[in-house]
């Protein structure tokens, strides 16, 4: 059983199907029937991508796996039971001879007054389609204001974080937000829309290669974006954000993405964690339970290629230890022989939006046009299915404007930043027939 289906569980899933070839039951437990290719959602927060083209039906493409969706509450690990929540609000269990948990991770939230009423994270869809939908009707109401600090506060917007999610949002946002005031008659004579990307540190994407760093610098802030290093917030408010240099900054919009933490799902194990990640052994056993395996975001898993670290949350790693996981479950089931987690990172993309990114593919620093064509080949390769899709939209927004309406179906108090599942919108109990 899997709990879990994203770039991990996803992976396992499908590696497990093609290796047992119907001498298992693999069941995979997902709140949803997709799943999200997340490197994509800022392109869907900018209206390049449709929201079902990051998403990719698991029914559809891992045949030999028996999907129940359910958002996973509790884990017996003595009686070896799962316990969950189906979307129709109807408890379920399943008891499983090997677990493999990969939950991935929620927003990381700071004890910052204000924060958690006023800033929307960007960790699952429903958040990108918030923000897709805000963008479009703060540009709106600008451009029917006569006040221009009115005017000035809706087209605001402070992004908080500046690693490869705060970078892309931003760089995407500025450019689908410009254009939506192109089209709006009454912003033609300004202002432009103006976009900060906060971070505390000293540089952008900190943590990745500088080179990286300073070609999103150079981007971003040719595109007029004000990028604040070693900045944070002080307060959040309806009417903006007080900044920790005592600026106050009159907005409509705090976008957070200072980080992720595991999925609230490991604390309650009861089991050893490191910063929130469920501790494994190079063969992403939990020690002590054989029959338990972990990996991606949610797994504290040993990197082999620089002693006493753990790999980073990226996908690239979740992938690799989703099939590495599910080679070492047919090995305790006897079939092959366990193999321990190694990877050295082969590089990064950010994707800047227009032609441009910043990328290190096998660490060879690429900007432009060139980096931009590759971060796109890679994203279209790394995509388990809807690729065609994917690329019709790419040429699409190639040759058209882009769509600037908002459908409003996503307001705000369903997308909170303090939720244990980014994935699922919030409903008022009952609103969605449940009883
Ligand atoms: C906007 C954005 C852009 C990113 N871009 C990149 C990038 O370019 N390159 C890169 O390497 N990484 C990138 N990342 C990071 C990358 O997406 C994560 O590291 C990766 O998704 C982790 O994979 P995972 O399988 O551990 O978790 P996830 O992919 O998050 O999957 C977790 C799954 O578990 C499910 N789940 C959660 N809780 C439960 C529960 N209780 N019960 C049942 N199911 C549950 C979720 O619905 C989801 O399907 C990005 C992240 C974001 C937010």
């Amino acid at each position: 059983m899997i709990v879990g289906a994203g770039f991990a569980g996803y992976n396992c899933a499908r590696a497990l199907s093609r290796q047992a070839k119907g001498a298992a039951e693999i069941v995979l437990l997902n709140p949803l029937d997709y799943f999200l290719y997340v490197p994509l959602l800022p392109e869907v927060a900018a209206a390049i991508l449709e929201p079902r083209r990051v998403a990719v039906s698991l029914t559809g493409t891992l045949p030999g796996v028996r999907l129940v969706l359910g958002h996973a509450h509790g884990i017996d690990l003595d009686a070896r039971r799962v316990t969950y929540t189906d979307p129709e609000e109807r408890e379920g269990s399943l008891t499983y001879d090997r677990l493999v948990l990969t939950v991935g991770s929620v927003n990381k939230l700071l004890p910052i007054p204000g924060v958690t009423e006023h800033a929307h994270g960007f960790r699952g869809m429903p958040e990108a389609l918030y923000l897709r939908d805000h963008m479009v009707r703060q540009v709106e109401l600008a451009g029917a204001s006569d006040d221009p600090a009115v005017r000035a506060a809706r087209t605001t917007f402070v992004v908080v974080g500046a690693g490869y999610t705060g970078t892309e949002v931003a760089a995407h946002g500025v450019l689908f937000t410009d254009s939506l005031a192109r089209q709006n008659v009454g912003l033609r004579d300004g202002p432009r829309p103006r976009w900060l990307l906060l971070d505390v540190a000293d540089r952008l994407l900190p943590g990745l290669d500088e080179r990286l760093s300073h070609t999103a610098d150079r981007v971003l802030r040719g595109r007029g974006v004000d990028v604040r290093t070693g900045t944070s917030v002080k307060e959040a408010t309806s009417e903006g954000v007080l900044l920790d240099d005592g600026e106050f900054i009159a907005s409509r919009s705090l976008i957070w993405c200072v980080g992720v933490r595991p999925d609230p799902l490991v604390e309650g194990l009861g089991l050893p964690t490191d910063k929130g990640r469920l501790c494994v052994d190079a063969y992403l056993t939990v020690p002590g339970h054989p029959e338990v395996f972990a990996c991606g975001d949610a797994a504290a898993v040993p990197d082999l290629t620089r002693p006493g670290e753990v790999t980073p949350m990226t996908a690239q790693h979740a992938q690799r230890q989703g099939k590495v996981a599910a080679h070492n479950v047919a090995a305790s089931c006897g079939r092959g022989k366990p193999r321990a987690y190694e990877h050295r990172d082969l590089g990064f993309m950010v994707d800047l939006g227009g032609v441009q990114a910043a990328a290190n593919p096998l660490h060879v620093p690429l900007s432009g046009p060139l980096a931009g064509a590759v971060t796109r080949g890679y994203h279209l390769m790394a995509m388990p299915g809807n690729r065609v899709r994917v690329a019709a939209d790419w040429l699409l927004d190639a040759v058209l404007p882009r769509q600037g309406v908002h459908l409003g179906l996503v307001s705000p108090w369903s997308v909170p930043l303090d939720t244990a599942s980014p994935e699922v919108a919030r409903l008022p109990r009952g609103s969605d027939g449940s009883t």
